[in-house]
């Protein structure tokens, strides 16, 4: 059993440095989802104000129009005028004429006020364009540079899970699923020594049978606190004096 214990410990240390590295590369796999989702939501305020932006222009295009029409509508009228003798016809069609360009007038204004509101929004949007333009600019330097980090940490975890497998060959199968099972609910510390009568994985002190038990490491003991897999581990001096 100390012989099994020992390669579980070494178990132990390769799945601790599989687990520190695959959090590493989740911290790096965060930060690129946050700076893509920034981008992404740079890119739709930007696509809004252009929507917002064709869609003024859309209506400056049928003012314009109109306004077009009606003035040859007008001068359609002034042409008339010249074949008319008649005097109240003609006054009549002057009134027309009188109508329309008043009328025109207003859509005259309505189009500058479009115009201008249209030149106010296209600067705008010139500018988030740019800001869009420079942040994806400088991510997508970032980003390479992150992504080879996360590809260098997948290739040291596949390096490392190979060398795993080495190991666990030489457990026994069902003292593998119990440590497997005990590392994952006690956050990667699944065997602990037993150092001075107390669990290094808990500080609980183990009772002196039970750790007359483990001194002899003839089978599998539990820490009855945290149920980590105990071994004996005497004590370091601390002292400073060397044994
Ligand atoms: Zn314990």
């Amino acid at each position: 059993m100390r012989e099994q214990i020992e390669i579980l410990a070494s178990l132990q240390n390769v799945d601790r440095e599989i687990k520190d590295k695959n959090l590493a590369k989740k911290s790096l796999t965060d930060e690129i989802d946050k700076r893509e989702n920034e981008i992404g939501q740079k890119r739709r305020e930007v696509a809004q104000l252009k929507a917002e932006w064709n869609e003024k222009e859309k209506l400056r295009r049928e003012k314009d129009a109109q306004f077009q029409d009606e003035g040859r509508k007008a001068t359609d009228k002034r042409m008339r005028m010249t074949r008319i003798k008649n005097i109240r016809e003609l006054q009549a069609l002057q009134h027309e004429v009188d109508q329309i360009k008043m009328q025109n007038s207003l859509i005259e204004e309505e189009l500058i006020a479009i115009m201008e509101d249209l030149e106010t929004r296209g600067a705008a949007l010139k500018e988030r364009e740019a800001e869009l333009k420079t942040l994806e600019e400088a991510w997508g330097a970032e980003k390479d540079a992150l992504a080879a980090q996360v590809a260098e940490i997948d290739k040291q975890v596949a390096e490392t899970a190979s060398g795993r497998q080495t190991i666990a060959a030489q457990l026994n199968g069902d003292l593998i699923g119990r440590y497997e099972m005990i590392f994952r609910a006690r956050g990667g510390t699944a065997v602990v020594g037993v150092t001075d009568g107390i669990c290094q994985g808990c500080y609980m002190n183990i009772p002196p049978q039970l750790a007359n038990e483990i001194r002899k490491n003839e089978r599998l003991n539990l820490c009855p606190s945290c149920h980590r897999i105990l071994y004996y581990k005497p004590a370091e001096p601390t002292d400073g004096k060397h044994a």
